[in-house]
This record gives structure tokens, sequence and C-alpha cells, in this order.
């Protein structure tokens, strides 16, 4: 099959379109819809840092990648790189290689935190997580250590690599377990808030097939190892089902997040951010005490009554 803008072979046919791109097209699709993600969500100006939240996979080398090559340093925009090490023997060592590589050759500094400064490994809690999956503190305790890390660079924002399959399945998931309020808090987000470094999401609107072919095209190293407790994870059977939906009717993911975009100044304005302060920890909460120290606690008292 030919690309359907040139002569050259075609990488890929977009189901939900209709297209034939090569690899050079493909390649100015997905950026011209990242660009245009990035503008929408961010105001960036000569001065700011901004931080990428970077494990090494397809996704978040892809948003690094995308977010040095608009701001960077012509711009007068330092991008630093966050990686966090959960202490998973054999999965994360070797994908924190391939980021430190891609941030030396391409001048963004690299910053390395570690679940063992919380005093836990992933490999310790893991066993021990029981009626919860592993994966609850892995995701509070690595928002923790990012947003401490992208407080301390200074940055003005912070990018993770979620990418169109990982948002829709998230709105599904809330929905489906009628946590309409944290729908309101999926991000971007557009307050700022004391503490809290703003996320956005470079990657929101591309589907992960296209960030796997996007890494793949452009030549990048990446990981694609997978984590030993991938499949405990919650989110698995919404993967299937918004899997499955897409299937029969290609562009539901897209149509998922149009119908929350449409909701989303409605769900802002029925659950406005309460305002949060700090936590003995540092880290901003809505209570007396935040997510991350209540399960430290309890992932430390799990630890060390298995000692026993
Ligand atoms: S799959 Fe779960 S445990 Fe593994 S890295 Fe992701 S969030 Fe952490
Ligand atoms: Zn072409
Ligand atoms: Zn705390």
């Amino acid at each position: 099959m030919k690309c359907d803008l040139c002569s050259r072979d075609a990488v890929t046919y977009i189901r939900y379109n209709g297209t034939h791109l090569c690899g050079e097209h493909f390649m100015r699709y997905v950026d011209r819809r990242v660009k245009r993600e990035i503008r929408k969500q961010i105001r960036v100006k000569a001065g700011d840092k901004i931080a990428v939240a970077v494990s090494g996979g397809k996704d978040s080398m892809v948003a690094l990648r995308m977010v040095s090559s608009v701001f960077g340093p012509r711009n007068g925009v330092e991008v630093h790189a966050i990686t966090i090490d959960e202490g998973i023997d054999g999965y994360r060592p070797p994908s924190v290689d391939i980021v430190r590589r891609y941030c030396e050759e391409n001048g963004i500094e690299f910053h390395l935190r570690s679940f063992s400064e919380l005093g836990v490994t992933m490999d310790e809690i893991a066993p021990l997580s029981r009626d919860s999956s592993p994966c609850t503190y892995c995701g509070v305790f690595r928002r923790r250590l990012m947003n401490d890390e992208a407080r301390k660079i200074g940055a003005t924002y912070l990018a993770t690599g979620h990418n169109l399959d990982d948002m829709s399945q998230s709105v599904m998931m809330n929905f489906v377990r009628g946590d309409v309020e944290r729908l309101a808090r999926l991000g971007p987000h557009e307050k700022v808030q004391p503490g809290l470094i703003p996320r956005f999401l470079p990657l929101r609107l591309i589907p992960e097939k296209e960030a796997l072919l996007y890494a793949i095209v452009s030549g990048m190293e990446f990981w694609d190892g997978e984590c030993p407790y991938w499949k405990e994870a919650l989110r698995n059977q919404y993967r299937d089902i918004v899997d499955d939906l897409e299937d029969r009717s290609p562009g539901a993911r897209f149509s998922i997040m149009s119908s929350y975009d449409t909701l989303r100044p409605m769900l802002y304005r029925e659950y406005p951010q309460s305002n949060l302060h700090l936590c003995d920890c540092g880290e901003p909460t809505v209570g007396s005490r935040c997510k991350s120290c209540e399960l430290l606690e309890d992932a430390r008292s799990r630890i060390c009554g298995s000692d026993k």
C-alpha cells in the first residue's frame, strides 16, 4: 500500500479516518496533533522550566521528545526529565539507563528519585498488598516523588506520557465507579494550587498504537519490558472494555474523550477544587494528612509485620 500523501510505501493504516501514511507523513500527523494539544493545555514563557515524567517506555519517551522539540533552549525554556525507580528488580534499572542516555545525548537534565528514599520498594509491597492492587501504592508514591522533584526543580508544569487509551480507560473507570468528583481532577490541571505542579498531557489524544509506531519510526530507544505486577492493575478490565468498543466502532476512544471534554466545564463548576494545604511531608493535601503518608504507614506496617 502507498501513502495517501506521497509515493512512498505506507507504514500504517489509520482505521478511524481511513488514511494510509508513510513514516514521514505519519510522524508529521502525530507532531501536528501533539503540538496543538500542548498549545491548548499550557502557556509557557521564556525562563520557564518544564519537567517531564519519564519511565523509559514508549509513551513517556515520545512525550519527552515532543516537549523538548517544542520548547528547549532556543525558546529560553529548560526541559528536565524525572524518572522514578520503584524498586522492581529487573524491570526498572534497564529503563533508567535508556532515559539517562537519551537525556545525555539531547542536553536534557536528568533527575532520578527512588522509592527507597521512602523506605519501601515495590518488590516488598507487592506480595503484601492483599486486597488492594500493588499499583495503588505505586501510583501514589510515584506521584509524590515526581511532584516533589518537579517542585525542587522549580518547574512551571509537569508533563506525563498518558495516551488516548489511558485517558479513555480512566474516564470509563470513573464513570463505572460513580466517582464523578475524580473525573473532574483527571487533568490537565487548569488551576495552579500551592505545592502542586500543574500537569499536562501532550499525548492525551494520541492512541497507544500511534505512540508505539512513532517511537519505532523515529528510531528512538525505549523500554518495552512489562512490570511483573501489571496483571494485578485494576484498570485492566477497562482496557479490555474500551479496546472492544474501539474494535466495534473505530473512533470510540476519541468520542469518549470528546464527551468528557464537553462535560469538563460542568464538572469543574459542580466540583470546584478544594483549597489544598501542605501535609507534614510537604505534599499538598485536602485533608490533614496526604494519601501517600497514609499508604506509606500502611505499607511499612505490612512490611514490618511480615518480618516478624
Ligand atoms: S504496573 Fe503497577 S506496580 Fe507496575 S510500575 Fe505500573 S503502577 Fe507500578
Ligand atoms: Zn507519505
Ligand atoms: Zn504527607
